[in-house]
């Protein structure tokens, strides 16, 4: 079993198994992610045996580098897990510090319209173990600590919840990574039943629900999940949500050329939001990929619409763009490797 999928309560457990203080629980963990140990044998402060039984129960597996391109603000890896499935992720330069784009599937089943991952029908969910082998593995190659983590690579997170739910525990714990709660995002195409569980876990990270549409004929065009969880579930889901927690809820919108980037689409979106506060509009600028059909919207479309929901005193941001010039966008990396 790899390590790295552990939470500190099951490793605590694992101790207490073994006839040990479960405090051992802690004393690993600060050995796997603050000194990065890369074998068990490192461990000085465990004695010999112990160390010995914890190389015949867990293995330290990282993904291994497929291949690795760099921009000026961008850096997107390819990745090959044990079975050799590719994964990919992306690792942006923000003022803040160093983000993370990760993936949480192999291939993904949503087939969001304009979305190159939905090319590739899912696989198989990520475990824990192998989200946060990822990180770790893009925190060895560049020597960089990762502050802030988004799982908006390849897959939908809701579609994995449990495992989504053991890597935020693990790469939040004080004694590990301790990535705060407010700099992990999950994004979500908009999974009802599991955005409201989410807003009654005890820890979660921010939410961020990927809209781009607030007509249900068009969003069911452009994304398939709006015809099992329609537009009026889901902002019971987003109102059940912000009833549970004091955060935010992030709408994702992307901005498609003639298609949801009109006034009207504008003032519909606003008239969607209605008067909850704590959601807010991220407006994203189409990434072209190949013969998607979908065209970036030009600026002064784009700067209208955002004109438009200011004028409804809502809260917008244009996303800066990253890795455009790698194709960075979710699921082109695997898109253009399987296509060489
Ligand atoms: N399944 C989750 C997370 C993965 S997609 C979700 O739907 O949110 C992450 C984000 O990237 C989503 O908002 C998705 O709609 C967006 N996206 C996908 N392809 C894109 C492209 N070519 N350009 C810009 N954003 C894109």
């Amino acid at each position: 079993m790899n390590i790295y999928g552990q939470t500190l309560t099951q490793l605590e457990n694992y101790f207490t198994t073994l006839g040990e203080n479960p405090a051992k629980g802690k004393l690993l963990f600060r050995s796997l992610y603050q000194e990065k140990i890369t074998d068990f044998a490192q461990i000085s402060s465990f004695k010999a045996t112990l160390r010995c039984q914890l190389a015949k129960d867990f293995s330290l597996t990282l993904p291994k580098l497929v291949t690795q391109l760099t921009d000026h603000n961008a850096c997107k890896f390819l990745f090959a897990l044990e079975d050799s499935n590719l994964i990919e992720a992306v690792l942006m330069q923000q003022k803040f510090g160093f983000s993370l784009c990760l993936s949480t599937q192999v291939g993904c089943n949503m087939a969001c319209a304009f979305c190159q991952s939905g090319r590739f029908k899912k696989v198989r969910n990520l475990s824990a173990a192998e989200m946060t082998a990822q990180l770790l593995a893009v925190e060895q190659l560049t020597q960089n600590k990762i502050v802030n983590v988004v799982l908006m690579g390849i897959g939908e997170p809701f579609d994995n919840y449990e495992q989504v739910m053991a890597f935020i525990h693990i790469i939040s714990q004080a004694q590990g990574l301790s990535i705060g709660l407010r700099h992990i995002t999950v994004s979500t195409c908009g999974i009802v039943p599991a955005i409201i569980q989410y807003g009654h876990e005890p820890i979660h990270g921010q939410l961020a629900i990927s809209l781009h549409s607030a007509n249900d004929q068009l969003r069911s065009q452009l994304m398939p999940a709006n015809r099992r969880y329609p537009l009026s579930e889901l902002m019971l889901a987003v109102d059940d949500y912000l009833a549970h927690t004091r955060k935010k809820v992030m709408l994702e919108y992307i901005l498609l050329k003639d298609l949801n980037d009109s006034s009207a689409c504008a003032e519909e979106l606003a008239r969607l939001i209605g008067n909850r506060r704590r959601c807010q509009v991220n407006l994203i600028r189409y990434n072209e990929t190949q013969n998607s059909g979908f065209y970036a919207s030009d600026w002064d479309r784009c700067l209208n619409f955002y004109q438009i929901l200011k004028q409804h005193h809502l809260t917008v941001t244009i996303r800066r763009e990253f890795g455009a010039t790698l194709n960075a966008a979710c699921g082109q990396l695997r898109a253009d490797y399987e296509t060489i």
